[in-house]
């Protein structure tokens, strides 16, 4: 398909504005793989208007205008339209309500010409303005598809975007250029972290789109571009993956939608080891992710939910002196932490072990905060570590929150 971009104004022709409307929109066609053969400037001229969009049908089957969509008397897009193709204009109802209810709620008179901004050309598909109160116009006459838009950009492009481009890809239908997108799966880093360290990527993206988002414990971004082949998506998402890796990498743990306890018991049957673990306040999270992997027998030896002190002392003989009392560490604590993940080793015969134990709430505990987790690692041959986390949310999801960070912290 071939299409032709019409940009409507006299400011453009006498170089008082740049026309930024027809390079956005020449770049989403390009990205849906929709050639544009011409690029169109015309004047508020309504004989020459229509002149601009008869030319172009005689050699475009996908015609996209923006600009004259407005209240006043310069703005003859849609006339001109409906002039060449004897459609009768229309009023688009929600629109109209739409208009009536900003100028009563700015409480100013509304003259007749601001109804022009819901016109419609009869049997069009209306394209919503989410930020301004001309509609838009999706229309196929003749065999060709008409796209009509705003000219300001702030309208035109979120317009472009959401409503035009998908009617254009169904117009398009298999000549439009599919959606590649690739997983990124990260994990020791949370969501708005993530967001922060990458926010002028977000915010400057266009094509991969970049969608951050956090679920189940684990935060991953989707890259999603357009592209005419394989290989040029490719290549597009491999750039963004760069990009991306060379800020935040070090918390990626795989490209694909896979589950960190998916990564983690591959990792341990390859290299021929098994885990144990010790849980408090997860009480069994980690063990149910791990014993959800199927094979995970191969590395996974066994887990102790050990959540009162006197499970700790019994079952993973931690001194009372380490729990209880004046000035004692706690079982919220580096100490037990070590002490749990250590004994958990011993008493398994596993490779490595890890501990859990914190304060999921939604009450503090020995007078620790909310959140508050020790993770414990122990490797065989190795004097066992602890580290401190601080992490937010409700029960559910500091618990969450806590078991992944486990999984991810034997991962490393
Ligand atoms: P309005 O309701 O503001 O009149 P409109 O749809 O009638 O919107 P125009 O009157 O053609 O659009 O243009 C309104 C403003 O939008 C222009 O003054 C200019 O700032 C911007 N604009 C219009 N066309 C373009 C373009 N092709 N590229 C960049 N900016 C544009
Ligand atoms: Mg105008």
């Amino acid at each position: 398909m071939k299409a032709e971009i019409i940009a409507v104004g006299t400011e453009l022709l006498l170089g008082q504005i740049v026309n930024t409307n027809a390079q956005y929109i020449a770049q989403g066609c390009a990205s849906i793989g929709l050639n544009v053969y011409y690029q169109t400037v015309v004047g508020d001229n309504r004989e020459r208007i229509r002149q601009s969009f008869s030319l172009a049908a005689s050699r475009a089957d996908v015609i996209i205008a923006t600009g004259g969509l407005g209240p006043t008397q310069d703005d003859l897009t849609k006339d001109a339209l409906s002039e060449l193709f004897g459609l009768p204009i229309s009023i688009h109802g929600p629109s109209m309500e739409k208009i009536t209810a900003v100028f009563q709620s700015r409480g100013i008179e509304m003259v007749k010409s601001n109804e022009r901004q819901a016109n419609v050309l009869e049997g069009c598909t209306p394209l919503a303005n989410d930020n301004g109160l001309a509609v838009g116009v999706a229309l196929t006459h003749e065999g060709t598809h008409y796209i009509l838009l705003p000219g300001p950009p702030k309208e035109m492009k979120p317009m472009f975007d959401q409503y035009a481009v998908p009617w254009i890809r169904s117009v398009m239908g298999e000549e439009a250029s599919p959606l590649y997108s690739k997983m990124l799966k990260f994990a020791g880093i949370g969501e708005s972290s993530l967001e922060h360290r990458l926010i002028d990527l977000i915010d400057g993206q266009q094509d991969p789109t970049i969608a951050p988002y956090a679920k189940e414990g684990e935060v991953s971004i989707r890259l999603t571009t357009r592209a005419c082949s394989e290989a040029e998506a490719e290549r597009k998402l491999a750039d963004t993956e760069r990009e991306i890796r060379s800020r935040v990498g070090e918390y990626i743990y795989a490209d694909r939608d896979v589950p960190i306890e998916y990564e983690l018991v591959s990792m341990l049957i390859a290299a021929g080891r098994t885990v144990a673990l010790a849980e408090s306040c997860t009480g069994g999270l980690v063990s149910e992710m791990l014993t959800a992997v199927p094979g995970s027998s191969a590395a996974y030896r066994g887990g102790i939910v050990c959540y009162t002190n006197e499970a700790k002392k019994e079952l993973l003989g931690v001194p009372a002196h380490v729990l209880e009392g004046e000035g004692a560490p706690g079982a919220i604590s580096s100490e037990t932490a070590i002490l749990l993940a250590q004994n958990a080793m011993e008493r398994t015969g596993a490779d490595y072990a890890l501990s859990v134990t914190g304060v999921a709430g939604p009450a503090e505990s020995e007078g620790k905060p909310v959140g508050l987790v020790y993770l414990g690692v122990a490797e065989r041959g190795k004097p066992a570590e602890a580290m401190k986390l601080q992490l937010s949310g409700n029960r559910e999801a500091i618990r969450l929150k806590a078991a992944k960070q486990a999984l991810y912290v034997l991962w490393q």
